[in-house]
């Protein structure tokens, strides 16, 4: 859900885009192709995917969260040097995400999603993560965009359908695996070996746990 309110300035009328936000920081990229590069977050809150597992389940409710124009959000992401911004969530394509992404490209910003593929797909990308999740499934015309497949592990069942969207993403895709954080000890050793085996496949952490960054 988008809001859009009409503000009468001076005669002329603005139109002031909201997004529901759980927080907004800059740090390094912890997961992933671009693991370890400078980054904008904008967490995005509104999730209907529902993951057992889920690290940010207070990012679920959308109405727990403050409503923040758009121009607001870009003038703090212009505070830093960031050059790449990543929308995340909760699942960030609950809201249409076109005004948004304009808006940092006008900036000269690159935006990057990380998305469960759930809902349809809006925004321009220069960089689309898909992280499929089993609770509901991805559309299919996110599968192919992506320019990046993270799957995360949590049991050894989990290589298979890591294959099956292996066997869907184009081409080009980035493949990854990522071990879900409470079952790294036991899901780690698995994906070594997997990775070994099957060498197109990468290993995914979550950096950002590791040296205590948001
Ligand atoms: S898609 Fe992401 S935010 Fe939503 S429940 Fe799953 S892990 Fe949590």
């Amino acid at each position: 859900m988008i809001l859009n309110e009409s503000m009468k300035m001076a005669g002329a009328t603005k139109i002031r885009t909201m997004l529901p936000v759980m927080e907004h920081f800059y740090t390094l990229q912890g997961e992933g192709y671009h693991q370890g590069k400078a980054a904008y977050f904008i967490r995005l809150a509104g999730c209907d995917v529902g993951c057992v597992w889920c690290d940010v389940k207070d990012s679920w409710d959308a109405s727990k969260h403050p409503k923040v124009e758009l121009d607001v959000l870009i003038e703090k992401v212009k505070e830093t040097p960031a050059e790449i911004v990543v929308i995340t969530g909760g699942e960030p394509l609950m809201h249409n995400l076109d005004e948004l992404t304009e808006s940092l490209h006008k900036e000269g910003l690159k935006t990057h999603i990380e998305t469960s593929g759930a809902h349809p797909l809006s925004g321009s990308w220069d960089w689309i993560c898909l992280s499929p999740k089993k609770f509901k499934a991805p559309l299919p015309e996110i599968v192919t965009k992506a320019n990046e497949l993270k799957v995360v592990i949590y049991n050894k069942a989990d290589f298979e359908w890591a294959e099956k969207y292996a066997a869907l993403v184009a081409q080009h895709c980035k493949l990854f695996l990522q071990p879900e954080w409470d079952k790294a000890a036991q899901v780690t050793p698995l994906i070594i070996e997997y990775i070994k085996a099957h060498p197109g496949w990468e290993l995914s952490l979550q950096l950002h746990k590791y040296i205590n960054v948001p």
